[in-house]
């Protein structure tokens, strides 16, 4: 033992003396497309572990309901306890992650982030209901130009279509503005229609109730949030008759079983649509999600470095018309 001290000592010291001379390399730029500012809720405020949809419960209706969550794992996630907190957070891991996000949520949130991280933080405004805003409302915010994305637009869980005639107006603004679209399609977690969202229906997120809104839009650009989840064909299929159809991988990353999740994403990729594929988390109030959603992507063997450089940032470029030599 005692011979390993000198070893020890002059390998510390050679790496004391590189860190001086070496100045640190940036990591490669990452943008994260689906990002929610929230204000810290105290009671919902509650540890997580990821990948914890699995072993779904045997349930009855005249049972008392699981927690929806679940902590049963070595190092659950811990959640912001704070605004404050989350703020700092979410600023400190876009720096050394050298991230940008796009966020939707909480106006005074998002503004306040924003203004901590202007360059990292491109801001959205969703509309999942006619009842949410006015079409001149939705039109001012855009026209402000703090707004530069359309999103999360989530009719599903209203029970609507999101080619429902009463959003029509809304995704003929966005076309009009040139404002990319994202549509939270596909599924929620266990129990979303009996538990927690009356309206929710499952067959409101399939990927072809697009096709209209596409119809009549052609100009809009729509990326489809949570990749159509578990719809696996009709997601291909409508990427296939649709090329400017993008998907992100948000929420069921860290939500659903690891197999399941690669399997979904080497689909597409393998279907041929690795340039589609849009790198986002669906983060929430748990700071180290960014970290364990992007550690699903870090470790998926069947994709090369390319092919994972094009979903965490060149597709988000691409789609969102971003410009590149700003990233570096
Ligand atoms: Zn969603």
């Amino acid at each position: 033992m005692k011979s390993l001290i000198p070893l020890l000592v002059s390998l510390l010291l050679s790496g004391f003396s590189l860190a001086q001379t070496v100045p640190l390399r940036r990591p490669l730029p990452i943008i994260d497309v689906h990002v929610h500012a929230m204000r810290v809720n105290p009671g919902f405020a509650i540890e997580m572990c990821p990948w914890f949809l699995r072993d779904m419960p045997g349930g009855d209706p005249n049972q008392q309901m699981r927690a929806f969550l679940n902590t049963e794992c070595v190092d659950p996630l811990q959640p912001a306890k704070s605004d404050k907190e989350m703020q700092t957070a979410v600023l400190e891991t876009m720096r050394r992650l050298n991230m940008t996000i796009i966020a939707y949520g909480d106006p005074q949130i998002l503004r306040q982030w924003k203004k901590e991280a202007p360059d990292r933080v491109i801001a959205g405004i969703g509309v999942s209901s006619p009842n949410d805003m006015s079409v001149k409302a939705f039109s001012d915010s855009l026209s402000s130009g703090f707004y530069q994305v359309m999103g999360e637009v989530a009719p599903q869980y209203s029970g609507l279509s999101p080619s429902d005639p009463s959003l029509d107006a809304y995704f003929a603004v966005a076309e009009k503005l040139n404002i990319p679209v994202g549509i939270h399609m596909g599924t929620g977690g266990n129990g979303m229609a009996n538990i927690s969202q009356a309206k929710y229906r499952a067959s409101l997120g399939r990927p072809f109730l697009l096709e209209d809104v596409l119809a009549r839009h052609p100009k809009l650009k729509i990326w489809v949030m949570h990749a159509g989840y578990p719809m696996i064909d009709e997601m291909i299929a409508l990427m296939g008759a649709n090329a400017y159809v993008y998907v992100d991988l948000a929420g069921f990353i860290w939500s659903y079983p690891q197999a399941e999740i690669h399997a979904y994403l080497k689909r597409l990729v393998q279907a041929g649509f690795g340039k589609r594929i849009l790198y986002g988390t669906d983060f929430m109030i748990w700071p180290k999600l960014f970290e364990t959603s992007l550690s699903v992507i870090e470790n998926a063997d069947y994709l090369s470095f390319d092919q994972k450089r094009d979903i965490l940032f060149n597709n988000a470029v691409r789609f969102f018309r971003l410009d590149a030599s700003k990233f570096k």
